[in-house]
């Protein structure tokens, strides 16, 4: 059994560990929580660009950051139900999120997205980009949280520090970043750039398959680590 499937079961038995305290708290002592259990939080997952914005590219295979954000976005997905949370996506395909007839397409998209994530009433955002810069060297993942957002901020501290146990070149110190997506909303809120489609080795990482997984996995470590900090503050 290799080490990430042995971390793997133990984040599960963890996640396990505190929904069942949580509902032996409530049902056994009659505890009202303010916080819904861990496991029923919902979690929005967006995907940057779409449509006729595929975002950066990568210089040598070409691929679209648009595809992989909604790679990556799946993966988390599927992982989030896996443990339980609620995931909404704010696109689940490539077409763009803009009103066909809108004017500024761009917008219109943010404005959409901005609708989306109302409506869904997270419980927390993960957005999800990947980078490109000029110089080909520049690579590793950034976490980016909206000044003021406290919460933001220790989610985005949270996933950075899970991130970088296994992902190499992960910027541990997640940056104020003056995203629509991340002004939008008050509820803790983070900007995941994966890594940069301006990096030769990295463009190739994002899109194998297992490292995707890593990567989303790690990412929901992250998360969970966030509401245990949250629990024992409470
Ligand atoms: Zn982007």
């Amino acid at each position: 059994m290799s080490v990430f499937v042995l971390k793997k079961k133990f984040i599960k038995i963890f996640a396990i560990c505190i929904f069942s305290f949580a509902v032996v708290l409530s049902a056994v002592f009659g505890v009202t929580l303010t916080n819904r259990p861990v496991m029923k939080k919902i979690v929005v997952i967006d995907a940057g660009h779409g449509g006729i914005d595929g975002g950066a590219s990568g210089k040598t295979t070409g691929i679209s950051e648009s595809e992989l954000n909604l790679k990556f976005a799946k993966k988390l997905e599927s992982l989030c139900s896996e443990f339980g949370f609620i995931p909404i996506l704010t696109r689940e395909n490539m077409d763009g999120l803009y009103d066909e007839t809108a004017q500024s397409k761009k917008k219109s998209e943010m404005k959409n997205r901005e609708e989306k994530i109302k409506n869904a009433n997270p419980d927390l955002v993960l957005s999800i980009h990947m980078n490109s810069f000029s110089s080909s060297s520049t690579r590793g993942a950034h976490i980016f949280y909206a000044k003021g957002n406290e919460g933001g901020k220790a989610l985005a501290t949270a996933v950075a520090d899970s991130l970088s146990t296994t992902i190499e070149y992960v910027h541990k110190t997640p940056k104020v970043g003056d995203y629509y997506i991340l002004n939008c909303t008050d509820k803790p809120a983070i900007l995941v750039e994966c890594g940069f489609l301006s990096n030769e080795q990295e463009e190739l990482l994002l899109q194998d398959d297992e490292y995707v997984g890593k990567f989303c996995y790690y990412l929901l470590c992250g998360v969970l680590k966030f509401y245990a900090y949250q629990n024992k503050s409470n």
